[in-house]
């Protein structure tokens, strides 16, 4: 070391950028000018610089350099040092005689010591104070570097600071700016630190209140307990009413959810708003397709189902027509094995030369023969119970199905053949005949046991895919229609129960046809060989039989004893 200080152009001295000093102290400063006014600059009291770049930055004696320029001195005396930048950083406490470093900015040196080097141990060795006062210091810097405040402010709450850095950093500023603000005593301090730490949200609700937002919320001083309860009274209002509105409820409490987790459920305002608009909207758009539907109710053709919402689609098959009647069968019908027939869905695609329904729909039915859905009808089964004759014949208590239609057309939405098995679900003391031409399609389908599941095979073309589909389908009683009969049928009787078999009236594109007596005489002698229960419709050239699965006629087993012949 040189044995004297040397002079150094104050213009020529710089600050060393990490001094840890925070403000200027006024005082300090003031005195140290007017000593240095009175006495000059004492060598004793040099300062301690480096040189750094042809200039020279100041280790130790940043208070004393300002009072000098400030009383105009040109040249202060100053202890020039070799020294890397580890050691001159560390001089900047070491050098610190005076101590005018106060906690906080011995704290800032510390923390930036500690990040170089990771070892509070080491740099309390090197400044000779206990680790834990220096820990205490770190602490405190290391919360006030987190904060926008003014420093100056934090100068004298290094207690504070320290206390505030056990509560979740993401607090740290809304904790100090509050410790600031409202004056907080240590213990105070401490306390809302406490209270920070231990937030929770409500059980159930971790998802929807994550909780270092809600620490945040107490550390701004907000009333969580209060926002988290009118919050949850606000989801769980809106939720009970979207679903009261029973109208696409899923799909708008969906809305609902990701609005609430786009946004949170801080802003309880804004979240209450949120829902009232999609409430009304919702109540709108219910509104709107209740008139739709009713306007539907009697048929919704295809191509309108097509284009409709889920919602109005459910509403359309939940339609419940407490006046909806089933259609009695004429007395000369040829269809007296079912005296009632239902129509939900109506029109075919088939497109039979021999159709008669095609004649009555192109006549009567303002959706003409196009694939419709009958919602006015559903309930029909449901307003009423077999009559009396039931009992006796079981005609009565058959229901001829779409009678109008081929419910199982590849063209049927499968939501209108589940809402008519719904409805044959519930009316459990009815029979439900069901007759496609397009068995293809009946495995997809579960039936209850008052369906008879039939297929037409009206020529022998149709008897391969139909025994196929038919071994497949589940149902109770199975049957098959052989009408009109186009063709001698041979095909395997055993997969049904019944067998239905006739002729054809005339309609508008065939005329009248009933079948050679020894087709029919062939086909129901091999079902009757099989087990199968076979009926003769009226429109044949025979003396009918008029079996139902389980209802067979009673044939005596051999003559009246009036024919016995003493050779038998
Ligand atoms: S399947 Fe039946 S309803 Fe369809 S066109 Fe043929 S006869 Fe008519």
């Amino acid at each position: 070391m040189n044995d004297a200080p040397t002079l150094i152009d104050v213009a020529l001295l710089d600050p060393h950028p990490a001094n840890p000093r925070i403000v200027e102290r006024e005082d300090v400063i003031a005195a140290i000018a007017q000593q240095l006014q009175e006495t000059g600059f004492d060598a004793s009291h040099a300062i301690l610089v480096r040189p750094v770049g042809g200039r020279h930055q100041i280790v130790s004696g940043h208070n004393r350099t300002t009072a000098a320029r400030r009383v105009g001195l040109a040249q202060v005396p100053a202890w020039v040092r070799e020294m890397d930048d580890d050691t001159a950083f560390m001089q900047l406490v070491l050098a610190n005689a005076q101590g005018e470093l106060s906690p906080l900015e011995r704290g800032l040196h510390a923390l930036a010591a500690t990040e170089r080097h990771g070892d509070i141990k080491g740099y309390a060795e090197a400044i000779g104070r206990p680790r834990p006062s220096v820990q205490t210091e770190v602490q405190a810097a290391r919360v006030a570097k987190s904060c926008t405040c003014n420093f100056s402010e934090l100068l004298d709450r290094t207690r504070h600071l320290s206390d505030i850095h056990a509560a979740p950093r993401h607090c740290w500023p809304a904790l100090v700016a509050r410790m600031v603000e409202g004056h907080w005593t240590v213990e105070e301090t401490k306390a809302m630190v406490n209270v920070v730490s231990t937030a929770k949200p409500p059980r159930g609700y971790e998802t929807l209140f994550p909780v270092d937002r809600l620490q945040e919320l107490v550390a701004r001083g907000e009333d969580a307990n209060e926002l988290i309860k009118y919050s949850i009274r606000t989801i769980d209002r809106a939720r009970a009413d979207m679903r009261d509105a029973q109208f696409d409820s899923d799909e708008y409490i969906a809305r609902f959810d990701q609005w609430l987790a786009e946004h949170g459920p801080w802003d309880t305002k804004a979240m209450a708003a949120y829902a009232h608009d999609l409430i009304e909207e919702q109540r709108a758009a219910r509104r709107a397709a209740e008139a739709k539907v009713a306007k539907l109710k009697r048929a919704v053709m295809l191509t309108e189902w097509q284009s409709m919402s889920g919602a109005e689609r459910q509403a359309l098959l939940a339609v419940r027509n407490a006046k909806a009647k089933l259609t009695r069968q004429d007395k000369e019908s040829s269809i007296e094995w079912a005296r009632w027939s239902w129509n939900p869905v109506t029109g075919c695609r088939h497109n039979c030369a021999y159709c008669y329904a095609r004649d009555i729909a192109e006549r009567f039915y303002p959706q003409k023969f196009e694939p419709s859905l009958v919602p006015d009808a559903l309930a029909a089964p449901l307003n009423a119970a077999p009559p009396k004759e039931a009992v006796t014949d079981v005609g009565w208590k058959n229901i001829f199905t779409c009678s109008m239609a081929d419910l199982f057309g590849n063209w049927v939405p499968s939501e209108w053949i589940e809402a008519v098995l719904a409805v044959v679900r519930e009316a459990r003391e009815w029979n439900f005949l069901m007759l496609t031409k397009f068995p293809q399609r009946l495995a997809e389908f579960e039936f209850p046991e008052n369906v008879w599941l039939g297929a037409t095979v009206d020529t022998q073309a149709r008897v391969a895919t139909t025994e196929r589909a038919m071994a497949n389908a589940k149902a109770a009683v199975k049957w098959v229609s052989v009408e009109p009969m186009l063709d001698p049928i041979a095909m395997d009787f055993s997969i049904f129960q019944w067998a239905v078999v006739g002729g054809a009236s005339s309609s508008s594109q065939t005329p009248e046809w009933k079948p050679p007596r020894k087709w029919v005489v062939d086909l129901t002698a091999r079902a009757m060989e099989a087990g199968c229960a076979v009926y003769h419709k009226t429109n044949l050239n025979l003396e009918r039989l008029r079996d139902y699965p389980g209802f067979t006629t009673l044939e005596p087993s051999e003559p009246p004893v009036e024919f016995h012949h003493p050779a038998r």
